[in-house]
């Protein structure tokens, strides 16, 4: 297993990854529990890979690139938004940060939260809503990333943003998304910096409970080619 690991190391040195931490938290952290068993395979492979709930687990260039963008210290206070498997919070817990993640799937959040325990990551706190209403109860956060395509910067996020915060979230439409660095200054102001286009699942509004109303609007686009994390190769 070690050598696919290594392997998926070079592969994201070669497109830029240089964190040597980051790097260390791909070797240490098994991917393959995160995909369902008859796929462990595909753990190691720099790729997007379905999950239950029809959503993704990001590709592993997309996690290195996100998590890089967030600046991560030890004892950071940060918030994900879309729990999905459950790896992106581990890399994060990984570095030393607590973590707060939120999913809106019923089934992936009760999933995840228990891979979680079993794997030795029980401190990642996970939280099942709506990422658009963030956790007030626990904010502000040092950091916020967000794991699903959004349209817009959420106000609720922002305004649980530390001063002297920043927030990592693909914005754009339901086919790309601009990978935006935003910076809360001291003062409040806001600095964005934007750092190439991603594919991601999106973002949506409310939690699973509620999507009886939204499947008919939605369904047109729900099998559609949105692949989470895939960073789009224009090559
Ligand atoms: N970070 C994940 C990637 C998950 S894909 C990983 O490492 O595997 C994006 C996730 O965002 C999906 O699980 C999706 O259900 C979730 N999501 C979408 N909209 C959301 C919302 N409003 N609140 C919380 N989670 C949301």
């Amino acid at each position: 297993m070690k050598g696919k690991r290594e392997q998926l190391l070079s592969e994201l040195r070669s497109k830029g990854i240089t964190d040597e931490r980051i790097l260390q938290a791909f070797l240490q952290i098994p991917r393959h529990f995160f995909l369902d068993k008859a796929f462990g395979d595909w753990a190691y492979k720099d790729v997007a890979f379905p999950i239950d709930a029809d959503q993704t687990i990001s590709q592993p260039y997309t996690v290195a690139v996100q998590t890089s963008l967030l600046e991560v210290k030890k004892g950071d206070k940060i918030l994900e938004i879309g729990t999905g498997s459950g790896f992106q919070a581990c890399v994060l817990a990984f570095l030393g940060a607590k973590v707060y993640t939120i999913e809106r799937q019923e089934s992936l959040y009760h999933k995840t939260s228990k891979l979680l325990q079993d794997i030795g990551f029980g401190h990642v706190r996970t939280l099942f809503g709506d990422g658009y209403q963030g956790a007030p109860r626990f904010a502000p956060f040092d950091k916020i990333l967000v794991t699903a395509g959004a349209t817009d910067i959420p106000v609720n996020l922002l305004e649980q943003l530390a001063p002297g915060g920043i927030m990592v979230i693909p914005v754009g439409d339901e086919y790309v998304q601009d990978m935006l660095q935003v910076f809360k200054k001291a003062d409040g102001t806001v600095e964005t910096k934007s750092h190439g286009e991603f594919r991601f699942v999106p973002f949506l509004p409310g939690t699973s409970n509620q999507d009886v109303k939204n499947t008919t609007k939605k369904s047109g686009n729900s099998n559609s080619d949105q692949n989470t994390g895939n960073k789009i190769m224009l090559e």
